[in-house]
């Protein structure tokens, strides 16, 4: 963390409709300190969250927001139960709504988001966005790197007690050499 953020952070909450009056285009990152439910939900996350998107309206006049958001969390393998990473890249199209009715009105192509006051909540949002992208189960790639680890470990032990052995027959040896 000791590298300094390369983009500005997003605002915690905007307004939509003035954003996309103005058909704003946001970028930059989300702080990990306002996502508590991400926290809670992986091991860590690894580097920025980052997150672009596009304020507009679509043809029959909906507010827009169009965007993607992407980061990399560590997951615990559920064969091995050590982390393992998984890079998380969602894209959405949101339709901007100030109710669940207005919301269920929309067209399918159009994820309804709640503005319930004067501002969308930005961060809360793109947050959903990457929880709904979270694998339920993790699960290393291919072989567990780290369960391969545990059994050189043990590997290790072997050779070890295997390295004791010729002091043992050495011992065997002389037993048996003063006993003859
Ligand atoms: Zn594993």
């Amino acid at each position: 963390m000791s590298i300094a953020p390369s983009k500005s952070v997003l605002p915690k909450s905007v307004d939509a409709r003035k954003l996309v009056q103005r058909e704003q285009y946001l970028d930059g990152v989300l702080p990990l300190e306002s996502l508590d439910r991400l926290r809670t939900a992986v091991e860590s996350v690894n580097g920025e969250i980052v997150s672009e998107l596009q304020f507009g309206r679509d043809l029959q006049g909906h507010l827009t927001v169009s965007g993607k958001v992407s980061c990399t969390v560590e997951l615990l393998c559920q064969r091995c139960l050590h982390p393992v990473r998984e890079q998380i890249e969602a894209q959405f199209c949101w339709g901007v709504v100030w109710s669940e009715e207005q919301g269920k009105a929309l067209p399918k192509d159009l994820d309804p988001v709640i503005q319930e006051s004067d501002e969308l909540d930005l961060h809360q949002i793109l947050e959903d966005e990457i929880l709904l992208n979270l694998p339920m189960v993790a699960y290393h790639d291919k072989e567990c790197v780290s369960r391969e680890s545990f059994h050189i470990g043990e590997v290790e032990t072997e050779a070890g007690e295997q390295r004791e052995n010729p002091f043992k027959v050495l011992e065997q040896l002389k037993g048996s050499s003063g006993k003859s």
